[in-house]
């Protein structure tokens, strides 16, 4: 069983990326942004709670994010392996996985390492599938169809934390919370960089040769 964390700052390029390499490498995309819209959509009481947050432009708080993911990572699908995109995102966060993941698997942390200055034009420009998920840009990475998924033909849209204003408070959260996770991961010798501010085939190409390598 592996687990591959992709860690990096809102708009680095995690769910580009998992998307694609979940399907390569046969394992399920977990992204819990994801996860929290669905239950937002779906207006169940997790999904009223996180959204105040998710607004603002702030964490949700850890208690409400782990009870979520461990429910996920006990379904069967998760017997080969994982790709975790988004989580985890503070030190608890990280600390509640280590204590879920049985002994022996494999973890390898990503860190997708990209610019502030570059994240907010990538973050406004994006375009998302509510359908499959996958992340487009209205520059960087258009559909083939204005406005439509490549994938699933779903119409894309505008995710409502994707403008300025929200911007500056995730990329804080970020530098404030998840960033620490270098260091945790570091320490523990799961850690690999790839420079996430070139094009999105040369980040993948060195996604896949950093996964090939030993850590
Ligand atoms: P994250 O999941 O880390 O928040 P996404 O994968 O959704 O980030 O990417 C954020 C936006 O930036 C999307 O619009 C995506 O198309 C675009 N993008 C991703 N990687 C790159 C890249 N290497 N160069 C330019 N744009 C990118
Ligand atoms: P994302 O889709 O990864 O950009 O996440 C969107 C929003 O969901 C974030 O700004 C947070 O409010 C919330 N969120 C997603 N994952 C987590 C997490 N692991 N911990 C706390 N909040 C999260």
């Amino acid at each position: 069983m592996e687990l591959i964390i992709l860690l990096g700052a809102p708009g680095a390029g995690k769910g580009t990326h998992a998307l694609r390499l979940a399907e390569a490498r046969c394992i399920p995309q977990i992204a819990t942004g994801d996860l929290l819209r669905q239950q937002v959509r779906e207006q169940t009481p997790l999904g009223s709670q996180a959204k105040e947050f998710m607004d603002q432009g702030q964490l949700v708080p850890d208690v409400i994010v782990i009870k979520m993911i461990q429910e996920r990572l006990s379904r069967p699908d998760v017997a080969r392996g994982a790709l975790l995109d988004g989580f985890p995102r503070t030190l608890a966060q990280a600390e509640a996985l280590s204590r879920v993941v049985p002994p022996g698997v494999s973890i390898r942390v990503i860190a997708l390492d990209v610019a502030d200055e570059l994240l907010l034009e990538r973050l406004v420009g994006r375009r998302s599938c509510p359908g499959c998920g996958a992340a487009y840009h209205i520059r960087f990475a258009p559909p083939k169809q204005e406005g439509v998924c490549d994938r699933c033909q779903t119409t894309l849209i505008q995710r409502s934390d994707d403008k300025a204003e929200t911007v500056a408070p995730r990329l804080k959260a970020f530098h404030e919370h998840t960033a620490p996770l270098l260091a945790y991961y570091a320490k523990q010798g799961l850690l690999s960089h790839v420079d996430a501010s070139q094009p999105v085939e040369a980040v993948y190409r060195d996604l896949v040769q950093q996964l090939a390598a030993q850590p």
